[in-house]
């Protein structure tokens, strides 16, 4: 069935590409279809594209180029720094949060079968606490990964507090612990201040922001790492393979396009979904105050398969929670569970809007929510 004929708030899953992406994206496929690692002229130019868009990340994300490397998307990024791990000739402790995505928490099992001593931070109401923190980090601790926003919950995290924990205890163990935060779902949703936090790596996605799927970035405060796949050394070693030259013009165009008017236009979408929602079955689930606006999980009385099926056969696309494999929705009730919300669970939805979305697609969601809640 066309995706035309639904009212799509799945936006956290992924976004519509934009018309200005698409074009860069053609343009780009178009007029420079050499490999920017060759040495003839039309090369150059191509090189030339690869570093004014980085130029542009950089811009947008107030840190240098030479700290950014464009991956594959936001999974290849993560796994760029995780692997990293596995180089250390003495396995530590990691710490992860207990709501960081998939692409985080799946490395849990190849590190602790290569002897690392993997464990997880709780996240009550879907934040994690810094004084659980505290208690976890250990002499032996090597990194620790927080989200920026939770992709299932859009509770936003303290990372400038986790951070300067954890500097503070590699001054008491006179050791580094590498601090890596996923921002993909933060990206033009709330303030990213990289170099301010003092994170040592960050990952985000170009398909979040209606750029293209397929393309991500990495940034590293250190503009380095010892990565498994320096193959033909592109990305100065730390991503091997030929650059997605299009992806990443696009990508770099949907960076340019990010608006505070969007921002704004979607807290409005936001604030209506959660006033027409008042007093009715459908029970919402993500906080108020330090969430970001394009995320609001929410939860009925009904199965959430059951319920979803009821609001597509009404016309209304949203998710229950994460879009990013077969065990999504495992993966997502765990989130759930894990801030508190084991009774809601099995009920859970997740809605998720872009600057595409309407007042009156809104309202008529809030309607077909409350009729679902209501029949279950
Ligand atoms: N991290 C978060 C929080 C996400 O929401 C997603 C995508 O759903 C990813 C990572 C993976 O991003 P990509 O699709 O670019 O690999």
């Amino acid at each position: 069935m066309a995706m035309q004929q639904f009212s799509y708030f799945d936006n956290a899953a992924t976004t519509k590409m934009s018309e200005a992406c698409l074009e860069t994206y053609v343009k780009t496929a178009e007029e420079y279809m050499a490999n920017p690692s060759a040495s003839y002229a039309p090369a150059r130019e191509s090189r030339q594209v690869l570093e004014e868009s980085r130029m542009t990340a950089a811009r947008v994300l107030d840190v240098k180029p030479s700290q950014l490397f464009f991956t594959s998307g936001a999974t290849e990024s993560i796994s760029i720094v995780l692997s990293s791990l596995l180089w250390a000739k003495v396995p530590g402790r990691v710490i992860f949060s207990s709501i960081e995505h998939e692409a985080v928490s799946s490395f849990s099992s190849v590190l602790r079968e290569k002897g690392w001593d993997v464990v997880f931070l709780g996240a009550r109401d879907g934040f994690v606490s810094i004084d659980e923190l505290e208690r976890l980090i250990t002499r032996e601790t090597r990194l620790v990964a927080i989200m920026s926003v939770s992709n299932v919950l859009g509770t936003i995290q303290d990372i400038r507090g986790a951070v300067s924990l954890v500097r503070a205890k590699e001054a008491e163990y006179g050791r580094r612990i590498f601090f890596f935060t996923d921002s993909v779902q933060a990206l033009g949703k709330t303030c990213i201040d990289l170099a301010g936090w003092d994170v040592d790596g960050a990952s985000f996605s170009a398909h979040k922001i209606h750029g293209p799927r397929g393309c991500g970035l990495l940034y590293l405060k250190k503009g380095s790492i010892q990565s498994l796949a320096h193959a033909g050394g592109q990305e100065h070693g730390v991503r091997g393979g030929t650059e997605n030259l299009p992806a990443i013009a696009a990508f770099a165009q949907a960076l340019k396009d990010l608006k505070s008017d969007d921002e704004r236009h979607i807290g409005m979408l936001n604030n209506l979904l959660r006033s027409l929602l008042e007093h009715s079955r459908v029970k919402v689930l993500t906080p108020g105050m330090n969430s970001v606006p394009h995320i609001i999980a929410l939860s009925t009385p009904l199965p959430s398969e059951v319920a979803l099926r009821m609001l597509q056969d009404r016309g209304f696309i949203i998710s229950s929670g994460s879009a990013c494999s077969n065990n999504a929705r495992g993966k997502a009730e765990s989130v759930y569970r894990s801030a508190g919300f084991a009774q809601e669970a099995k009920g859970a939805l997740r809605v998720s809007f872009s600057r595409n979305n309407t007042l009156q697609e809104t309202a008529g969601l809030a309607q077909a929510l409350k009729e679902v809640a209501e029949n279950g």
